[in-house]
């Protein structure tokens, strides 16, 4: 998912729309803005609005736009990761309780959500969604801390699991990231010069385009409340090791987002060359899988000094097929998505550089597609190590008998997706792009759990119900 919030600024709604247009790459089933008037008012009044669909399509109306008054907001791209496609499961979530309104906006997903809702049942809450990130509402109403703030602390110590959250109350946009980090969130400043306004968001990409400034990233296991009195940090967790997830590096995060530091596009690019020095093979022609394994495709390009060729053409006007939520939308998907562009191709030995294989469907497809165009030679590249693990915290792969890699080694998985050969960055490679000598068993430094299994966040309703996986 992707989360987006301002505080202070003409036109907040408008900025929510920009940033969540630039987000969405994080989710494309649905959207929603809320907005808070009066941000100096005692409890302000709230505006919402939220749809199926892509940006674009539910903030493209000005009607609504002009409904979404006030000068501070929050919004959310949805991407399901649990719970059905519902109105109803569309954030920014709202509630009233004791103290106002709150709205909140959740990237991530949690691991104890079960246990907890369960728990939160038994004691008369009434779950409006089947979302897991409704429970931070109600432990917040039940809390019996005397402020937002510290009910939000106490929701966060109870909480296991991944999320960078916003959330709007009482004049006050917040912003937290679970104590590892695993889901990004930065800070960002549209200049003092338009009064002062502060803006959290998913990536810097959302940042660029409403014109803010890049401050920091928000830390693993922060929380920071932003309002009249200004920006306060606090850390109730104290400061651990990080668990950024690297997958947003190889594909989720788009490429000209810096993470922690580190740039996407860059990134992608090293780990490309890596790949090439790992997994060499004579070929004619370097060709990415679009968009997804452009960047790595570049980088193994430069380092092999094989010609980098666009040899097949996306059609831009489906969404990611990954995300289309049925097996047979995907399966049509691929087709929609995907064309051989011939002349690069025929007599060829072609390299294909995708950035991962999850069930296997796109690359048997792209495989089958470029042979079709009379390619001599078909080498598949893939710029992350064999995705053998689901993950738990906010990306959505399909449980593990689903996951190519989980049932077979490299070897099968070359022959079930008919390549001439098939290789995967190796992990320690991986690092390497990631300007660190390798994996360090001990404290990596990111979350790697699809490609490793290391789970470094309890598993708890995962484990108390197996057949859930
Ligand atoms: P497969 O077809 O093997 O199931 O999925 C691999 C393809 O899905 C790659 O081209 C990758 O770019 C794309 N993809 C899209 N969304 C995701 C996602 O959330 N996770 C993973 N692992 N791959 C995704
Ligand atoms: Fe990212 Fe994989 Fe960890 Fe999920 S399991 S957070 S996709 S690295
Ligand atoms: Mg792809």
């Amino acid at each position: 998912c992707g989360v987006f919030g301002v505080w202070n600024a003409t036109d907040a709604a408008a900025l929510t729309a920009l940033g969540l247009h630039a987000l969405q790459h994080r989710g494309q089933e649905a959207s929603g803005i809320v907005t808070l008037s009066e941000h100096d008012s005692d409890r302000g009044s709230f505006h919402q609005h939220r749809g199926l669909g892509l940006v674009g399509d539910i903030f493209g109306d000005a009607k609504v736009m002009a409904q979404l008054k006030g000068r501070c907001a929050v919004g959310h791209n949805r991407y399901a990761t649990t719970g059905e496609t519902a109105l109803r499961n569309v954030q920014p979530l709202y509630a009233d309780f004791e103290f106002g309104g709150l709205a909140v906006a959740h990237n991530g997903n949690l691991t104890n959500a079960l246990a907890l809702k369960r728990a939160l049942v038994r004691r008369g809450c009434l779950f409006q969604s089947t979302t897991d990130s409704e429970v931070f509402v109600h432990l917040i109403a039940i809390s019996l801390y005397s402020n937002v703030v510290d009910r939000l602390i106490d929701a966060l110590k109870q909480v296991q699991g991944a999320y960078s959250l916003v959330a709007l109350h009482n004049g006050a946009l917040i912003g937290a990231r679970d104590p590892l980090g695993v889901r990004p969130l930065v800070l960002g400043r549209i200049g003092p010069e338009q009064g002062g306004s502060f803006v959290l968001a998913s990536e810097t990409c959302a940042l660029d385009i409403v014109g803010a400034d890049f401050v920091r990233d928000i830390e693993p296991g922060e929380i920071v409340v932003i309002n009249e009195d200004g920006l306060r940090s606090i850390r109730p967790f104290g400061r651990g090791q990080s668990r950024f997830c690297i997958f947003e590096y190889v594909y989720f995060a788009r490429p000209d987002s810096v993470v922690e530091g580190t740039p996407v596009y860059q990134t992608r690019k090293r780990i490309g060359a890596e790949l090439a020095q790992e997994s060499p093979v004579e070929a004619d022609v370097i060709v990415p899988v679009p968009d997804s394994g452009v960047p790595a495709a570049m980088g193994y390009a430069t380092e092999s000094g094989i010609p980098f060729e666009l040899g097949i053409i996306r059609n831009h006007y489906v969404g990611r097929t990954f995300i289309e939520p049925t097996d047979q939308i995907r399966h049509l998907g691929v087709k929609l998505k995907h064309s051989a562009n011939r002349a690069m191709i025929q007599g060829k030995r072609v390299i294909l550089v995708d950035d991962s294989i999850v069930r296997g469907t796109t690359s048997r497809k792209i495989v089958e597609m470029v042979r079709q165009a009379g390619a001599q030679e078909v080498h598949m590249r893939i710029s992350s190590p064999p995705t053998t693990h689901p993950c738990f915290y906010g990306i959505d792969t399909p449980e593990r008998a689903k996951l190519l890699a989980a049932n077979h080694d490299v070897e099968e998985m070359a022959r079930i997706i008919g390549a001439d050969s098939l290789a995967f960055i190796s992990l320690d490679g991986m690092y390497r792009a990631l300007g660190r000598p390798g994996r360090d068993g001990k404290n990596p430094g990111y979350c790697d759990a699809c490609f490793t299994g290391d789970y470094a966040i309890p598993l708890t309703d995962l484990v108390a119900h197996p057949e859930r996986e």
